[in-house]
């Protein structure tokens, strides 16, 4: 695996590997990998026959008062990470390289973009957009890999890459848990020991709404409301618990299958978001 910093090397690289006729797969990232991270990069590698991983802890997407500063940083075991999971590039771009003093452009996605996670972070998903089509337009991948634990993200890149005529395959993986159910995330090592074992709630709760669903479709007020009472009894402060279409993200009055429930929850000062696909019913 080759580490680069620079935009020439990435490209040369890059097309280094067309010229030899393979695809390329792109997982874009935020560092301090995790095994949710690496089996994008593995799903990337099944797919393309070149896969490049970026790390980028991109300031744009954290709100004022967020945790940018204290965003865990382990560059050294990520590279060792990637390279055990076939990762050919890891592509680290220099944050004032990346985005110069005076940039000034931002990609904002309407709609998909305002409820949930983009009402509560405000500017993230604006952030978020933007990195992602710089780093397309860097790449210029044919397929990118990202991890259905950020649904919306999902729907916000997806729309973006529609709308904007990315010539990108947008590929989701599964939600990569601990054996307890909660999903895997680079900021679960905020939590104290109590507040993980509190923080195991959130998918509890999730999948009883899922196998309830799954015997027969639910009004979604009846599911959210259940859904907020077990979150509250386990000790978790609920900012939302709502039932999605997960291309839209708008609020579905059904949870029939092809829905999601998507939920945010505090514990503590911690923020954790996760959410379920309603199955077809059995
Ligand atoms: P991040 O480093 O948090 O920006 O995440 C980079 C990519 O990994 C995104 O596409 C995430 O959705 C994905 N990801 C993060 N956690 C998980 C997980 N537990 N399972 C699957 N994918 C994940």
């Amino acid at each position: 695996m080759k580490t680069v910093k620079d935009l020439s090397p990435l490209r040369a690289l890059i097309s280094d590997a067309r010229a030899q006729s393979k695809s390329i797969g792109f997982v874009p990232t935020m560092g301090a990998l995790h095994e949710g991270h690496l089996s994008l990069v593995r799903l990337a590698r099944k797919e393309c026959g070149f896969t490049v991983v970026s790390i980028f802890i991109n300031p744009l997407q954290f709100a004022p008062g967020e945790d940018f500063d204290r965003y865990p940083r382990h560059e050294a075991d990520d590279a060792a990470m990637l390279e055990s999971a076939g990762a050919d590039v890891l592509y680290i771009p220099d944050a004032k390289e990346f985005y110069p003093p005076d940039f000034s452009t931002a990609i904002e996605v309407g709609g998909v973009s305002e409820g949930q996670e983009g009402a509560a972070r405000s500017g993230h998903f604006r952030g978020v957009a933007t990195v992602v089509a710089k780093l397309f337009l860097r790449v210029q991948p044919d397929a990118a890999f990202l991890g259905r634990k950020d649904l919306q993200q999902v729907a916000v890149i997806r729309r973006m890459t529609r709308d904007l005529d990315f010539p990108i395959r947008i590929e989701v993986g599964p939600i990569v848990r601990e054996p307890d159910g909660l999903a895997l995330s680079s900021r679960n090592s905020y939590l104290s020991v109590d507040e993980r074992r509190t923080a195991s709630a959130l998918s509890r709760a999730l999948f009883a709404a899922r196998s309830r669903a799954a015997a027969g479709t639910v009004e979604s007020r009846e599911l959210e409301r259940e859904t907020r009472e077990l979150l509250e009894r386990a000790g978790l402060a609920v900012d939302y618990a709502e039932v999605v279409d997960p291309e839209t993200m708008r609020r579905m009055d059904r949870a029939a299958a092809g829905t999601a429930l998507a939920a945010a929850v505090r514990v503590g000062k911690i923020r954790l978001i996760d959410n379920v696909l309603i199955p077809e019913e059995r």
